[in-house]
């Protein structure tokens, strides 16, 4: 509200304004909000905020926040949503408003601390800024001179930015890039990718018709309020919602079909649709015939020729008469009456089914990409794909800015990041390094962590910990991070970085039909700049010395180079004060001056400079409605001495357009002449097509095919590393792959509100299969994996599958020490250590500590939950490279001695897990059809320059 005096001079608070359901402050009254203090009733006191937007970095969707800044205190009061956010729309979860505990956390790091004792005896002391930059920069710059550029390692969780800090490490020279996306979401993005050639789907929920969801979408998916938000819209329309989870999630209590798999057989499923509308003549018979790479199918699989659409469906009809509803209900445990039924209302969809598998099934078990894959086969045959209500390929929904400068990519190859056994995987595989390391196959001098705590959110931590504690095999481990964290008391340098309302960061994400940029800020500093003051570096507001990643990497790279001399420096320079280094808001200014259409113009409307409309607003809507551009008809400028191949992909000499938004879309591999690909031919036109190597999408998948892995060629279903055949009598199969609504991964932790609302991840069992076990809710039992076993309280429950069990992954937090790390999550722990032998015991759990925030004297919960994780081994995929989550299990009542959280691991037998999956593989040294380490149209963050994709010949040098 906002006060106002009527004619009789009375106050009265007019109120928020309205958009949809929800109520917010009009925009015109952001520099002087004024609300009464609920404090201080019945007084009527009034409190004035300037209103700043920032994006929230509690989880990847990056809604927009309102941070209410007291005029009088200048510090935030509060954070709401942001309604001129496209995505968020103003809404946000329970984590959003939960920054502020971050930002208050009495725990939290706030100067740059240096290790004096062994790594992970918890000895610190603070140093400077300064102290730490020079060293580390010393140790980087020396490394790149060796030319030891593979010993430069950034691994990253959570990156919440636009690529800056790829951008940084091409700027080093140095594919050092890491990230957490094989624990995370490689195997639906596989599933992606092979179909269309860009890794995520973007569904329109609002619009469709029926929604079908393999994921917790309403509560925790990717993009999650974004997209439930919409999801709900779409019901509110009247679209049918249709969710697979094994387990009863809260989005599944919202469908109007849950079904509950078998874990591993939704493919089967799937399948079944799908063959339901094949035979049935039901899909998109034009579609089909446009875009499907089916010519390659008939020649090259078949050996017939491919100029017959009607061989093809009758070798369609044929490939799937297999999938049965009756043989999906044999996989999955699913009544195939039900399954029927759903294919039923599937195929009324048309064009408008959005569907989304993201994590969940594709990330539990082996094959999982398999799921997404399915999922998409089925928009794929409805020809839902870039329609209203249907499902778009994630980069047409988004807008990422030319930056300031577009460092080369590095000349060379990281054999740690990428080894030549995963030559398919989507990313990293990052969750092997200690294997890796530990078999000797590398060392690793300068390694950071960022948003990132691979001893607790990784499989097997134990051998992180070995990793991290030996000096041989990391040189320097520095962890940036706004908090506590287990990976961070193994480290040399723990460096203090921002919350969500701390730094800046640009993102846009695919939340619906639209193109949008979001702007990250420090809040204080965005009303300091407003009041007209001069604020250049965050440290000058943020609590102690916390700094921001972009102005900490600009500086360090100014630093490994101070003269220019190794061609580094020239990245981190300012253009307009040469021989002086970047500033932060030179290098925002820059972008939304030069690249980022129509924002000067909207900008001008106010009389403000673009920089400062995103800093006044936090987001820009660039387009809406984008459209199939697979469709478009490409331009006569873009057609220059063109060449058209046997299967109708049309090369081109012209240069790719010049366009601000460098992700739209990525191209396949030019012809051998050096044109680029320009599109496919259509009906005698050049369209745009998909970036895949066919241009089309990809029913057969040739990379697969030529790889090593023919069997996979064209979407088909196969038991997984958790099918029934892969399991002894008393083995079972342990969900650990979902979260709950409000915890997240490690930054949670430091958030009381959240902490209050849930602090516990008791063993979901359902009361048959507690019955035969002798358990009641409450009562411990112990859940044996291949490499040791953990303890936990059971939750006898009807929502988990007969004979499964369920255990959230967001619990567990642990510390060595009472006084060091979190207290308000994190239970004091005992490591025990003898040889390959570890077990973890709770000594201390939660409890009321006094500290700056009178709550903290308050907390009532005493459980922080089990570390499950660390009793897990590495399971990568063979294609993936994801890991896969679910676990073999055996699940016993407690022995006498059990205490809940225990964990007890053997990394020898750790070591063995990994060595069975790792001779899974189709390594490229054997399956590469051209000497290439990797196809090149795959997707690949940081992709090195072409030529080292080669493998080396026998002699050369690594
Ligand atoms: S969904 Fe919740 S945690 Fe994620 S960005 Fe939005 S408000 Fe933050």
């Amino acid at each position: 509200m906002s006060s106002n005096k009527t004619k009789s001079n009375e106050t009265f608070y007019p109120g928020p304004s309205r958009n949809h359901l929800a109520a917010f402050p009009p925009k015109e009254r952001w520099d002087d909000w004024t609300e009464l203090d609920s404090r201080a009733w019945p007084k009527r006191v009034e409190r004035h905020y300037s209103l700043v937007p920032t994006t929230c970095f509690n989880c990847e969707s990056a809604c927009g926040l309102l941070a209410y800044i007291d005029k009088v205190t200048g510090q935030v009061q509060k954070f709401e949503g942001n309604p001129e956010h496209p995505g968020s729309r103003g809404r946000n979860c329970a984590k959003g408003p939960a920054t502020l505990n971050q930002v208050t956390d009495p725990d939290r790091i706030l100067y740059p601390l240096k290790r004096t004792g062994k790594r992970g005896e918890g000895k610190w002391e603070r140093v400077t800024w300064d102290q730490a930059l020079d060293d580390i920069a010393t140790r980087i710059r020396k490394a790149i001179v060796e030319d030891r550029r593979h010993e430069i390692m950034y691994h990253v969780g959570r990156p919440g930015e636009d690529g800056f800090t790829e951008r940084i490490l091409a700027a080093w020279g140095v594919d050092g890039h890491n990230s957490h996306t094989n624990i995370c979401s490689s195997g639906s993005r596989e599933g992606y990718q092979l179909w269309m050639g860009l890794d995520r789907p973007s569904p329109d929920h609002a619009n469709a018709k029926v929604i079908l969801l393999i994921s917790a979408h309403l509560e925790s998916g990717h993009y999650f309020n974004p997209h439930a938000q919409r999801v709900i819209d779409g019901k509110t329309n009247g679209a049918k919602l249709i969710v697979f989870d094994t387990r009863l999630s809260h989005t599944a209590t919202h469908a109007d079909y849950w079904v509950s798999p078998y874990p591993g057989s939704e493919p089967a499923i799937l399948l079944a649709i799908a063959n339901y509308i094949i035979q049935n003549n039901l899909y998109n018979r034009e579609f089909v015939e446009t875009w499907w790479n089916w010519r390659e199918y008939l020649e090259l699989v078949e050996g017939s020729n491919g100029k017959d659409f009607r061989a093809f469906e009758d070798a369609l009809k044929d490939l799937y008469r297999q999938y049965t509803f009756e043989f999906a209900a044999t996989e999955s445990d699913v009544d195939a009456k039900v399954i029927e039924e759903i294919a039923k209302l599937v195929a009324t969809a048309g064009s408008r089914f959005s569907s989304h598998n993201w994590r969940s099934a594709a990330s539990g078990v082996s094959g999982g990409w398999s799921v997404a894959r399915c999922l998409f086969m089925i928009n794929a045959l409805l020809g839902a794909i870039a329609t209203e209500g249907g499902v778009y390929p994630n980069a047409w929904n988004k807008f990422v800015p030319r930056p300031i400068y577009m460092p080369p990519h590095p000349e060379m190859w990281n054999e740690t990041t990428w080894p030549r056994e995963y030559p398919l995987s989507m990313n990293e595989m990052s969750f092997l390094l200690p294997h890796l390391l530990l078999e000797g196959r590398a060392k690793v001098d300068v390694y950071f962590t960022r948003v990132y705590n691979p001893v607790w959110t990784n499989p097997d931590g134990f051998s992180w910990i070995e990793m991290l504690t030996d000096p041989k095999l990391i040189g320097c481990y520095i962890a940036l991070t706004p908090t506590w964290n287990e990976t961070a008391f193994f480290a040399d340098y723990v460096l203090p970085m921002g919350v969500g309302s701390e730094r800046h960061d640009l993102h846009s994400y695919e939340t619906h039909d639209s193109q949008w940029l979001g702007f990250r800020q420090p809040v204080i500093k965005a009303v300091r700049q407003r009041a007209g003051e001069d604020v250049d570096d965050t440290r000058e507001v943020n609590p102690g010395e916390v700094w921001e990643e972009n102005e900490f990497w600009l500086e360090l790279t100014w630093r490994i180079d101070p003269t220019g001399s190794l061609g580094i420096r020239q990245y981190a320079e300012s253009k307009r004060l040469p021989a002086t280094r970047l500033g932060i808001d030179e290098y925002y200014e820059w972008i939304f001056d030069n690249s980022v259409p129509g924002l000067p113009e909207k900008a001008a409307e106010e009389d403000l400079t673009p920089l400062e409309f995103m800093r006044r607003y936090g987001a820009f809507e660039v387009k809406r409605n984008i459209g199939p551009i697979f469709d478009q008809v490409v331009g006569d400028d873009e057609l220059l001495d063109t060449r058209e191949d046997y299967w109708g992909r049309v090369f081109s000499r012209a240069p790719k357009p010049a366009g601000p938004n460098i992700v739209p879309m990525p191209v396949p591999d030019g012809d051998a002449e050096g044109r680029r690909f320009a599109g496919v031919r259509v009906n005698g036109n050049v369209k745009r097509g998909f970036p895949t190597p066919s241009g089309r999408l990809e029913f057969f998948s040739r990379t697969l095919a030529e790889w090593g892995w023919p069997e996979f060629a064209i979407p088909t279903y196969f038991p997984s590393h958790v099918h029934p055949e892969n399991l002894e009598k008393d083995e079972t199969i342990l969900i650990s792959t979902f979260r709950l609504p409000v915890q997240i991964h490690t930054r949670s932790a430091n958030s009381k509100w959240l902490d209050e609302i849930a602090h516990t991840n008791p063993l979901w069992i359902h009361p048959s299969h507690a019955a035969t076990l002798g358990v009641k809710t409450g009562e411990l039992v112990r859940v044996e994996t291949e490499i040791g076993h953990f303890v936990v309280p059971a939750w006898v429950t009807e929502g988990i599958k007969p004979g499964i069990v369920a255990c959230s992954h967001h619990m567990g937090r642990w510390k060595l020490r009472d006084d060091d790390g979190q207290r308000q999550m994190m239970a004091t722990v005992k490591l025990d250590h003898n040889g390959t032998n570890w077990g973890l015991r709770r000594e201390n759990g939660i409890a009321p500590y006094d500290s700056s925030d009178p709550d903290t004297l308050r907390i009532w919960w005493k459980d922080a939950g089990v570390h499950q994780n660390m009793t897990f081994p590495v399971h990568p995929d063979p294609i993936s490279g994801m890991h896969c989550w679910h676990q073999v299990v055996k699940v016993h009542a407690a022995k006498p001695d059990d205490k809940p959280g225990d964990i007890s691991v053997d990394t020898a037998k750790s070591r063995e897990v990994y060595r069975k999956w790792l001779a899974m593989t189709r390594p490229a040294d054997t399956y590469s059809p051209d000497r290439t380490r990797r196809p090149y149209w795959m997707l690949r963050p940081l992709k090195p320059a072409r030529e080292y994709y080669k493998l080396p010949e026998e002699n050369d040098d690594q």
